[in-house]
């Protein structure tokens, strides 16, 4: 199939952007999605051959709307878009920056997953990947050898948000499951961008993007509703 489509929430910079390319590199006619049309536009330049711009807040009901009915058939939903407000603990963080959070990192994703399924109901092989992060894994926060202690690597918000994204990315394999759906969550690991400031210790963004195009390319006997590492171990939840 030469005509397979992709859109990449959040595509205009970091991890979507380099997912984006890689789609477009794969032969998809990619929607780069964009809340800003400059961003989004200089994006599409820069990826080339295959990009096209959407613009698409992912917190605008009205404009996830519009921009849905520009996208006949979809077979692959990469939900990037994603932002991390602070590192605070619980203690510490307004209900505020939980609402905030939650705002883009879980609501926004169903709310541009929903929107989207008629179109990827079209798709004889349809495929979600929620970007989330290993520290809303709440193995790996706790027992036995915690690798995200309070502190370290986002804030009660950002971390929580990942925690409610996996759940939601099990719920929505489990009830999709019988359209041949694959949904399935990534957790990039720690990459140097914009969300952490471009982070000393993290690693090469376009590294994280292959393991999101290994998932969105799964065959039919592949996973659903499972995390997974960049390269494709298995994340306990
Ligand atoms: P960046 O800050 O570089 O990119 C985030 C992207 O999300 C930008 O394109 C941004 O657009 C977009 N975005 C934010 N809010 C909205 C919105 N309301 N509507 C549409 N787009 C929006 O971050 P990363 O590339 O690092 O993050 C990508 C994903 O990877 C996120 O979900 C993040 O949580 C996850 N992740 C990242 C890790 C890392 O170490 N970098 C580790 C684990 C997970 P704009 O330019 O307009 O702000």
């Amino acid at each position: 199939m030469n005509d397979r489509t992709a859109l990449v929430t959040g595509a205009n910079k970091g991890i979507g952007k380099d997912i984006a390319r890689l789609l477009a590199a794969e032969g998809f006619t990619v929607y780069v999605g964009s809340r800003d049309p400059g961003r989004g536009k200089r994006a599409v330049e820069e990826i080339g051959a295959g990009a096209r711009l959407l613009v698409l807040d992912v917190t605008d009901p009205d404009g996830i709307a519009q921009a849905a009915a520009q996208v006949d058939r979809l077979d692959v939903l990469v939900n990037n878009a994603g932002i991390a407000p602070s590192l605070a603990p619980p203690a510490d963080t307004p209900v505020e920056e939980f609402r905030l959070a939650y705002e883009t990192n879980v609501f926004g994703v169903v709310a541009v997953t929903n929107a989207f399924l008629p179109a990827l109901r079209r798709s004889p092989h349809p495929r979600i990947v929620n970007i989330s992060s290993g520290t809303g894994s709440l193995t790996w926060s706790t027992h036995p050898n915690p690798q995200f202690t309070p502190g370290s690597g986002g804030g009660a918000a950002y971390r929580s948000s990942k925690a409610a994204l996996n759940a939601l990315t099990i719920f929505y394999a489990q009830t999709l499951d019988e359209d041949g759906f694959k949904v399935n969550a990534l957790a990039p690991g720690l990459r140097a961008t914009d969300l952490n400031a471009r982070a000393a210790a993290g690693g090469d963004p376009a590294e994280a993007a292959q393991g999101a195009l290994r998932l969105a390319l799964l065959p039919d006997d592949g996973p659903t509703g499972g995390f997974f590492s960049w390269d494709g171990t298995p994340v306990p939840w």
